[in-house]
């Protein structure tokens, strides 16, 4: 029913301003209650929820997991191995923030069986770090890079944000050629987003000046794509690039309807199950703690997924890849052709130049990756 486990810890030391996600300042004791927790809830889960097989990938997200000591990550993750089993070549990922990490915690996380490293560097531009209200400079990313290299860790990723607040081409080309140097495994780039009810939102409203308008973040996404290509890195998602062998199978998981268990307040659970049942934790993390200290879940919103639930979603997840969707792969889960129920679709997409669709594979082109929207819209 899974075979990914998604542990979500809430805290880092302070909010940045454009954060939409599930997180909150920490207070100290908090960590060591939210350990405790989320190994109680992995417990109440297990008895919940069977797996058949062992588990291919733990990602520990946030948040900034990387408040976390090594001791607590080593428990959480003998918790799951004993509760799930792991796989041999379990992929075990965690998010460090750079201004969090030094060596030993390094050393004792990839003791502990973290095999992969997520750093959040986001621009290696000192001025835009501070717009973004990280705490973290661009020579703390260096350093945290290679305390991870002496840790042990061969695989290391970098997240990088484009379209920030002044930023221009040539800033946005510079973090590019920085994050290059460091040779990482693997990179993430997103485009900033101004969330509701965040700092942002109310700093930058729609249409503000300060923001690089569309064309120009259009641009800067066309450039990330130009230049990690060139240096090797295969383009294998919408905001993803990978050396040949590196992709984060936790997050191809995800992308192709593998069944994962979320862990933590907010987390999101996806189980193989019928077209699969979909729920989100309590995002509140007093109201999450309280059903766990009570012995009960804190799922909230299950959803049983219809056939068109789940049809739809292969092919806007499937579509995110580069590697598209398997027509064949289509019609035995669901028991029709793709390409005949959305021909007319299909073929408009195609002659916009948004789509390909070749022998087994339909797939975003370089232009449906920077329009995906306006692809998935016709698949509804
Ligand atoms: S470190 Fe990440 S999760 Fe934490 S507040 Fe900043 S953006 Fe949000």
């Amino acid at each position: 029913m899974f075979s990914r486990l998604y542990l979500h810890i809430p805290w880092c030391l302070r909010k940045c301003g454009y954060c939409a996600f599930n997180s909150r300042p920490l207070e100290p004791h908090q960590l060591e209650q939210t350990c405790h927790l989320l190994l109680q809830e992995m417990e109440l889960a297990a008895a919940a929820w069977s797996t058949n097989q062992p588990l291919q990938s733990v990602y520990l997200g946030g948040g900034t997991p990387s408040l976390l000591s090594a001791e607590q990550v080593s428990r959480l993750l003998a918790c799951s191995r004993s509760l799930f089993g792991h796989a041999d070549d379990a992929e075990i990922t965690l998010e460090a923030n750079p201004g969090t990490v030094t060596l030993d915690p390094l050393t004792g996380y990839y003791q502990a069986g973290v095999s992969r490293l997520s750093l959040g560097a986001q621009s290696f531009n000192d001025q835009l770090l501070q717009t973004l209200g990280r705490r973290h400079t661009a020579s703390e990313t260096r350093s945290a890079f290679q305390l991870a290299q002496q840790a042990g860790f061969s695989s290391i990723g970098l997240d990088l944000i484009c379209g920030l607040p002044e930023q221009t081409m040539a800033d946005w080309q510079q973090d590019l050629a920085a994050a290059l140097a460091l040779q990482p495994d693997h990179l993430s780039v997103y485009g900033l987003t101004i969330e509701e009810d965040t700092p942002f939102a109310g700093r930058y409203p729609a249409g503000s000046d300060a923001l690089p308008d569309h064309d120009l973040s259009a641009s800067m996404l066309e450039e990330a794509d130009s230049s990690l290509t060139a240096a090797g890195y295969d383009h294998y998602e919408i905001a993803n690039f990978a050396r040949p062998g590196c992709r984060s199978q936790h997050n191809c998981g995800y992308w192709q309807r593998d069944g994962y268990l979320g862990i933590g307040p907010g987390a999101h659970s996806f189980l193989r199950q019928g077209w699969g049942i979909r729920w989100g934790n309590q995002g509140d993390f007093e109201t999450w703690a309280a059903a766990i200290q009570n012995n009960r879940l804190a799922a909230i919103e299950q959803q049983e997924l219809t056939r068109e639930d789940a049809l739809s979603e292969y092919i806007f997840l499937g579509l995110r890849m580069a590697d598209g969707i398997s027509l064949n792969g289509f019609a035995e889960e669901f028991g029709e052709r793709l390409e005949h129920r959305f021909s007319e679709a299909i073929h408009q997409l195609q002659q916009a130049g948004l789509l390909t669709c070749s022998q087994d594979r339909l797939c975003l082109t370089k232009q449906g990756m920077l329009l995906s929207n306006q692809v998935f819209v016709r698949f509804l």
